[in-house]
């Protein structure tokens, strides 16, 4: 089968080329503590030898960029820096990498001295300066909160695709055109009406395609199957990774999962039968990363796919993310959410708190959170 794909212009990170017919490239991110150098630059290479176009890594202080620059020194994957809140840290990593992500939910905060606008200017003049390629990063979980309120509440597509569009129009108003778009949820079917609706304002635009928190395998690949069929099925999608909750020290599966969808579906050989099934569980959880501030979390996420399976014919969603950076936001969709910290993890019932357990004793009130959610659901007693 040949795909014609989306006429999108060249967009260069460090020795590959993506968009304008450019073979897809498939990133990862490393899970090891960044500071950890010796076992950061192990994952980079081995993500690299296994195929990876990119290599992401968190830098969220001073002493990670430092680690980052040493980490440059002694790997030669093309490596992307994902900054989220600490977007000045850019002044650091710029030098060393070769592409910066940055996610526009997360520069509305903290902007007395300077509007979004501005930190944009600021992220868009480094990466000319050092020759990085951008990523603007829209999240489902972390839009800005202005555009959300204009669009009703199950409108969760429009409120990212303007989010994105407007970022788009400014990068380009500053001259800046060596970047691509990621539009991510964790439901295969808004990443692909959000990203179809993105292509067919803005097709010169390239796009990183991925299903943000997809969980564990097998589903979390069955789900991001679901989802890049129909997008690159149809000529969308410069880029993709598969966020895969895996086990530490983590292997390339993410690298393996994305080149066998991408060669699957240029061979035709596509599942379009298989569909997400939102008649059932829904577990969610994040594919951690440096950040994770107890290495049990995916323990933790296997327990509760685990214990939670007497449920499996009940629409609920449930989250399990990794830190306190996505968490708290990433969890508010979710029927019942677990997002962990250092000692405890912190339970929520959609965007409510419900407290903060240790880690041997958050499996039961779980349940118990659970088991009155199906009553509700039920209409019988818990
Ligand atoms: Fe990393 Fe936190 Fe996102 Fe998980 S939720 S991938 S730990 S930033």
């Amino acid at each position: 089968m040949s795909i014609q794909r989306n006429p999108t212009r060249p967009v260069t990170i460090g020795s590959i080329t993506i968009g304008n017919g450019h073979p897809i490239a498939v990133q990862s991110m490393t899970a090891t503590k960044t500071q950890d150098i010796d076992a950061t630059v192990a994952q980079a290479e081995a993500l690299r030898e296994r195929g990876a176009g990119v290599v992401r890594i968190a830098v969220d202080s001073k002493q990670d960029a430092a680690a980052l620059a040493e980490i440059r020194l002694r790997t030669t994957a093309n490596l992307a820096v994902d900054l989220q809140e600490n977007f000045r840290l850019a002044e650091l990593v710029a030098p060393h990498v070769d592409k910066i992500r940055y996610n526009p939910g997360h520069l509305y905060h903290h902007g007395r001295d300077m509007t979004w606008q501005d930190k944009v200017r600021y992220l868009i003049d480094l990466a000319g300066e050092h020759s990085c390629a951008v990523r603007i990063g829209v999240n489902c979980g972390s839009v800005d909160p202005a555009k959300k309120e204009k669009y009703a509440a199950d409108d969760s597509i429009t409120p990212m695709l303007e989010s994105a569009l407007e970022h788009c129009e400014l990068v380009d108003s500053i001259g800046f055109h060596n970047f691509v778009v990621s539009l991510k949820d964790s439901d295969p079917s808004n990443v692909v009406e959000v990203n179809r609706r993105f292509a067919e304002l803005r097709p010169d635009v390239p796009l990183h395609l991925g299903v943000t928190e997809a969980g564990m395998p097998p589903e979390g690949i069955i789900k991001t199957r679901i989802a890049f069929e129909q997008l690159i099925g149809k000529g969308i999608g410069d880029t993709v990774r598969v966020s895969l909750t895996l086990p530490n020290p983590r292997k390339p599966e993410e690298i393996d999962a994305g080149k066998e969808i991408i060669s699957d579906i240029q061979a035709g050989r596509v599942r379009s039968v298989v569909r997400f099934d939102d008649t059932k569980l829904n577990i969610i959880s994040c594919p951690s990363c440096s950040r994770v501030e107890n290495e049990a979390f995916v323990d933790l996420a296997a327990s509760v796919k685990e214990m939670t399976r007497y449920a499996q014919d009940y629409a609920i969603t449930i989250a399990v993310m990794g830190c306190r950076v996505n968490g708290p936001g990433e969890t508010d969709d979710a029927d019942l959410g677990l997002w962990c910290g250092p000692a405890k993890v912190n339970l929520k019932k959609g965007e409510e708190a419900l407290g903060a357990y240790g880690y041997d004793e958050i499996l039961p009130k779980l349940q118990a959170e659970l088991d009155a959610l199906i009553a509700e659901k039920t209409g019988s007693a818990a």
